[in-house]
C-alpha cells in the first residue's frame, strides 16, 4: 500500500481516541540537531501539534545515543537497511563509528512506536537516522556530496516493523492528512511529495 493509500484509509480520530503520530524531535521544535538547534521550522509538520485528535510522540534517536550538541554524521556505502543488515556504517564527521549507537537508537526507537502503537511517523528527511526519502551517501561536507534515493537507519527499523514513515517534505500526503484531522481543511491539490519535486526527479533522472 503506497503512504497516499495508507494516510487515505487512516481512521478518522477524535478527541478521546487521537491519532498517534511519532515524530521527529527536531520537527516539534526541540532543540536536539547536532548544532543544538532544531534545524529551522517546517509549518507543515509542526502544525500537527495543534490539534487535540492528535498525540504526537516526539523523540530525537542521535540524541539518546550520541547526546546534543554533537558531530555530524552520514552512511557509507549504503543506506538504512544495509546498516541494519551489517552492510554499511555510519560515521561521524570526524570519523568515529558511530554504527552500532546508531542501530540502537533505531530499536529505542521502534520500542517507543511499539509501546505507543503509532499509526504513522513523520521524520526529518535526509537524516542519517531520520530520513525517509533521501539521504547522502557518504558525507554530506565532501565537496562533491551525494545524495541517494532511500531512509535512514530509524526509518529503515520502523518500516521493516510494518510503521509507515513520510518526511516533512511529503507536503501532498500532510495534505491528506490534515484532511483526515481537521474536517475543515481543505486540500490543496497543488501540493507534492518529496519523490515528485522537479529537483528529486532531475537529481535521481526520474522520467516524467
Ligand atoms: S533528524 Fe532525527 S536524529 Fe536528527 S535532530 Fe532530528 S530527530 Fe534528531
Amino acid at each position: 500500500m503506497t503512504d497516499t493509500e495508507y494516510i487515505r484509509n487512516l481512521r478518522t480520530p477524535g478527541k478521546e481516541d487521537p491519532l498517534r503520530i511519532l515524530m521527529s524531535a527536531c520537527l516539534t521544535g526541540v532543540q536536539c540537531a547536532y548544532d543544538g538547534s532544531d534545524y529551522g521550522t517546517y509549518p507543515g509538520a509542526l502544525k500537527l501539534l495543534e490539534y487535540d485528535n492528535v498525540v504526537v510522540i516526539r523523540f530525537c534517536p542521535e540524541a539518546f545515543s550520541f547526546g546534543t550538541p554533537r558531530e555530524m554524521c552520514d552512511i557509507y556505502g549504503g543506506n538504512g537497511d544495509d546498516v541494519l543488515d551489517g552492510k554499511a556504517k555510519v560515521l561521524a564527521e570526524e570519523g568515529s563509528d558511530w554504527t552500532a549507537g546508531m542501530i540502537k537508537a533505531s530499536e529505542a526507537m521502534l520500542a517507543l512506536a511499539q509501546t505507543h502503537q503509532i499509526e504513522l511517523a513523520v521524520m526529518m528527511d535526509i537524516s542519517a537516522a531520520c530520513g525517509s526519502q533521501v539521504i547522502y551517501e557518504g558525507s554530506r561536507f565532501a565537496e562533491n556530496k551525494v545524495y541517494q534515493m532511500g531512509a535512514g537507519v530509524c526509518t529503515a527499523q520502523l518500516r521493516r516493523h510494518g510503521f509507515k514513515v513520510i518526511s516533512q517534505r511529503d507536503f501532498a500526503a500532510l495534505e491528506l492528512l490534515y484532511a483526515k484531522i481537521d474536517k475543515h481543511h481543505i486540500i490543496d491539490a497543488a501540493k507534492t511529495d518529496h519523490h515528485q519535486t522537479d529537483w528529486y526527479q532531475a537529481y535521481f533522472k526520474i522520467e516524467k
